[in-house]
C-alpha cells in the first residue's frame, strides 16, 4: 500500500517524500514540476509527473498503484502574488483540490493529509492563535486554502472522507545532510533570501515594512522546522489509520520573532555580514501571526525536537551554502 504525495517533488513535499522513505512507506509523488525539482526525489520514490488538475492523469495513478492515504502539498503559495492573481490561485488550489477530491472519492481512497496555512486567520485578534479563532483571511491564497478546508469538510458528510488539515505556520529550515532544501525561482520567502544575502548571491535583504504595530516595527512570525513540520503529518497519517476523526491543527513554534530578530539569528549562524534596507508594507501581510500548537500535541502527540530559529536556519545554511545554485540539474 502507498501514499500518494501529491506536490512531492515541491520544498514540502520532498520532505515529507524523503521521512516517508525513512519510515518504510511507499511514497508515490504527482507533481507538475512548475516549481517542483525532480532532483529532489530520492531513488525509492515512484513519480508521475503531471497535474492534479487533470482528471484523467489523476484517474490513471490511482488504478496504477494502491494508494491507501494522501498527502496534498500541490498548491500556489505566495500572499503577495495571490493578491495580484487570485484567479490563478482559484484554479490550482480549489479546483486541483476539487478533481483530487473527486479521483480519491471515485478510487475509494477516504484519507487526506492536507497542508493548510495561517493565512485563514487573516489578522488574528489574539495571540497566539488557537484552532477556534475566526478566520477572515486578508488575501486569496488565504481564502483559497479555507475554500479547500470547507470543501474537504462537505465531502465528509456527503462521502466519508476523512482529512486532517494542518494550517502551517512559516516553515523554514532543511533535511539535514543538506541533500534537499528550499528552492524557489523567484525565491520570496525571508530565510532563504537572507542566507542568500550571506552567500553573496544577492546584495542584501530588504525589510518588508518597518511600522508595523510590533516592537521593532517588523512583522513578527512563527518559524517552523520543515522536518518537524512533516513529523506531524506522519502522525496524522497514523492518526486517520487508526480512525480518529477529520481534525483541524496548527503548526508552529508557539514563539514569535520579528524579521529584524531573524536577520540577527542568520548573522549569528553564518558569521557572514548581511546589508539591510529598508522598504514598503508587501499587500495582505498581517503584523503578527503566532501558533498555539496546543492541540496537535494533546492529540497527534507531536513534539517539535528542531524547532528553534538557530538550528532552524543552521539547517537552511548547511543545504544553501552546499547548493548555491539549488538543484541546479543535480541528480541525487
Ligand atoms: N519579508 C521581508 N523581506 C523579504 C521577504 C519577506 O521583510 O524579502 C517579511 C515578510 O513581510 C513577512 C516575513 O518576512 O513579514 C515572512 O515572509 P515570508 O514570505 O517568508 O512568509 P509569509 O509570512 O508570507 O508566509
Amino acid at each position: 500500500m502507498s501514499v500518494l504525495v501529491v506536490g512531492g517533488a515541491g520544498y514540502i513535499g520532498s520532505h515529507a517524500v524523503h521521512q516517508l522513505l525513512d519510515q518504510g512507506k511507499q511514497p508515490v509523488v504527482v507533481d507538475n514540476l512548475l516549481t517542483g525539482h525532480r532532483e529532489s526525489l530520492p531513488k525509492g520514490a515512484v513519480f508521475y509527473e503531471g497535474d492534479v488538475r487533470d482528471r484523467e492523469f489523476m484517474r490513471n495513478v490511482f488504478k496504477r498503484k494502491r494508494i491507501r492515504q494522501v498527502m496534498m502539498f500541490a498548491a500556489h503559495s505566495l500572499v503577495g502574488e495571490s493578491v495580484k492573481k487570485p484567479l490563478q490561485y482559484y484554479d490550482n488550489n480549489v479546483f486541483g483540490t476539487q478533481v483530487l477530491l473527486e479521483t480519491m472519492i471515485e478510487a475509494g481512497v477516504r484519507d487526506i493529509v492536507f497542508s493548510s496555512t495561517a493565512a485563514v486567520y487573516g489578522e488574528p485578534e489574539e495571540v497566539p492563535i488557537t484552532e477556534a479563532a475566526p478566520t477572515a483571511p486578508k488575501s486569496p491564497y488565504g481564502e483559497t486554502k479555507l475554500a479547500m478546508e470547507k470543501m474537504m469538510k462537505w465531502c465528509e458528510k456527503a462521502h466519508g472522507l476523512r482529512y486532517i488539515s494542518l494550517r502551517y505556520f512559516n516553515v523554514a529550515g532543511a533535511r539535514p545532510g543538506g541533500l534537499i532544501g528550499e528552492d524557489h525561482n523567484p525565491e520570496t520567502h525571508l530565510v532563504p533570501i537572507i542566507l542568500e544575502a550571506a552567500l553573496g548571491k544577492r546584495e542584501g535583504i530588504t525589510v518588508l515594512g518597518e511600522d508595523y504595530p510590533t516592537p521593532d516595527g517588523t512583522c513578527i512570525r512563527d518559524y517552523i522546522h520543515v522536518e518537524d513540520l512533516i513529523a506531524a503529518h506522519l502522525q496524522a497519517l497514523h492518526y486517520l489509520k487508526k480512525g480518529g476523526p477529520s481534525d483541524i491543527f496548527n503548526l508552529g513554534s508557539s514563539e514569535g520573532f520579528s524579521v529584524k530578530e531573524m536577520i540577527e539569528a542568520a548573522r549569528d549562524v553564518t558569521g557572514k555580514d548581511i546589508p539591510v534596507h529598508s522598504g514598503e508594507r508587501r499587500a495582505g501581510d498581517p503584523a503578527r501571526l503566532i501558533a498555539s500548537s496546543e492541540k496537535a500535541k494533546k492529540v497527534l502527540g507531536w513534539e517539535p525536537k528542531r524547532t528553534d530559529i538557530h538550528t532552524t536556519i543552521k539547517d537552511a545554511w548547511n543545504w544553501h551554502s552546499k547548493n548555491p545554485q539549488g538543484y541546479g540539474g543535480r541528480l541525487i
